[in-house]
């Protein structure tokens, strides 16, 4: 279930860092501000990675975090190579393809939100799915109609498809990676920028910020923005 304290108290921390290192928030948008990090890179676990197959030798390329850690402690962009070694395709050459595959990607995540999928809470007796509930009883109590033993439960709540945009973000955001991941792992990503050229690693970073632009973009279009800042669902989350 949901545990509001969780996240009563990672709310509180955000604003504290914030206020502590004078950093500018931007009430409006809660997708740039609750970069879940720590406990939140463990609840990033959860999403479904960034998956697309490559224009040229179709190999699925799975996107994981903004950079990809190797055995022999290097690491790469993933705007930079596909996963098949043999193909010499580089994402960022395709960055149209990637937009579209991200806009797709979110679409069918906010659809799947809003076709509020109802299954059984005890799928070992009883896997009774249905949609028939309308959003507005969302969060309340519903015995299951099959076996009226447990109670019904959302397939896709906001909770995880706010997970989703967040986590989609984040794949984008090489400042907020950095702060979320320990010394070694940030010094293989700056001794990894410093053999790329200059030209190179602006490109990646322009790139991963367009991205992420985008993403706002697909957000803001959807309509579910709106839905989802609003008090309803803020109540929704802190006094549950
Ligand atoms: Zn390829
Ligand atoms: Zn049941
Ligand atoms: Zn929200």
């Amino acid at each position: 279930g949901l545990d509001s304290s969780k996240y009563k108290a990672r709310q509180q921390k955000n604003y504290l860092k914030d206020n502590e290192n004078n950093i500018e928030n931007n009430d409006d948008d809660d997708f740039n501000d609750e970069l879940l990090l720590g406990e939140g890179s463990e609840a990033f676990k959860q999403c479904d990675p960034f998956v697309f197959p490559c224009v040229q030798c179709d190999t699925l390329n799975f996107w994981n975090a903004p950079f990809i850690f190797n055995e022999d402690k290097t690491c790469i962009s993933p705007l930079l190579r596909c996963k098949n070694v043999n193909c010499s395709s580089q994402p960022i050459d395709h960055v149209v393809y990637l937009r579209n595959r991200l806009t797709l990607m979110i679409n069918k995540a906010i659809r799947r939100y809003y076709q509020n999928w109802l299954r059984c809470d005890d799928d070992t007796c009883c896997a009774f799915r249905t949609r028939q509930t309308p959003l507005g009883i969302l969060h309340k109590r519903h015995l299951c109609t099959s076996c009226s033993k447990s109670e019904l439960i959302t397939e896709y709540d906001d909770r995880q498809l706010n997970l989703q945009l967040r986590f989609l973000k984040q794949l984008f955001n090489i400042d907020a990676y950095k702060n979320s991941i320990n010394r070694t792992k940030i010094e293989q990503v700056d001794a990894y920028f410093k053999t790329l050229s200059v030209d190179v690693t602006r490109s990646i970073h322009k790139n991963m910020t367009e991205l992420q632009l985008h993403i706002d973009r697909i957000i803001q279009k959807s309509g579910y923005a709106e839905v989802c800042i609003s008090n309803l669902f803020a109540q929704f989350y802190f006094n549950a």
